[in-house]
């Protein structure tokens, strides 16, 4: 079985520091591929030096909704310099966070804005983070998304409605264990709806352990076995069927080698 992370930040604190040991329990568990996200300037850098280690390893490049604060013209036209790395992939994460509101909503919604841009520019694939505003992440990607080939949703937590809109849009939907989660019926729900071509999966640890390993109080790429089994028997489906199944639609969003 192979499985793909398609979003981790192996870049944090303690997965960083254990970071060969973090890939080694993944590889065991049948996760042998891992996209790497950066958050910020500095992050981004880290990223790109990690996936230089392995031989699987991908960067996505971006700033956050939570720093977009202090995304300058400057950090933006980094990114395009950053991009030109064979091992870069994707641009994101991006978008809008109006849970935590870490920068104004309208600074957010420009650096969305000029990710997209830039990701029409580069022919990059999109990844987006879109915390309790999602009829605003839906009207910027209306009106700067045209040029960008490939959207995903990731982390999604949103309601079966919500997920009806992203896949009619053509856009892809990413799961963490969040879909675990006992209090996560509309979640499940959501997830149900998503068929395996526009399905991807995720971690985005550190944060977030799946059941039934949720006391793990740091999240890493070997526990999304438990989110893709999870998935499987949701769609009754046998995991290695599902599970090869997301593995090639993330392939193929995110242009990687065979
Ligand atoms: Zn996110
Ligand atoms: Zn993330």
């Amino acid at each position: 079985m192979q499985l793909i992370d398609t979003h981790c930040h192996l870049t944090f604190g303690q997965l960083a520091d254990d970071v060969d040991q973090v890939i080694a329990r993944s590889i065991t568990a049948g996760v042998n591929s891992w996209i790497t996200v950066g958050t910020d300037p500095d992050q981004n850098q880290k990223a790109i030096a990690l996936t230089k280690k392995f031989d699987n390893m991908y960067a996505a490049i971006g700033i956050h909704p939570h720093d977009a604060k202090d995304a300058t013209d400057q950090a933006i036209r980094q990114l395009n310099a950053l991009a030109q790395n064979k091992k870069v992939v994707a641009i994101g994460e991006t978008g809008l966070d109006f849970h935590y509101d870490h920068s104004p909503r309208d600074r957010q919604a420009d650096v969305f804005a000029k990710h997209l841009e830039l990701a029409g520019e580069l022919d990059l694939p999109i990844i987006i983070h879109s915390r309790e505003a999602f009829d605003e992440t839906m009207k910027i990607l209306e009106r700067h998304g045209i040029g960008v080939n490939k959207i995903v949703f990731h982390c999604f937590s949103g309601s079966p409605e919500q997920a009806k809109i992203v896949l009619d849009a053509g856009y892809y939907i990413s799961f963490t264990g969040v879909v675990t989660f006992r209090n996560a019926e509309r979640t499940r729900q959501a997830a149900a709806l998503v068929p395996p071509e526009r399905l991807m999966l995720e971690t985005d640890c550190p944060y977030m352990s799946p059941e039934p390993m949720r006391k793990q109080r740091i999240n890493e790429p070997a526990l999304m076995f438990h989110t893709a089994k999870f998935l499987a028997e949701l769609k009754a489906m046998q995991l290695p069927d599902f599970a090869a199944a997301v593995t090639a639609t993330s392939k193929s969003f995110f242009n990687l080698p065979d």
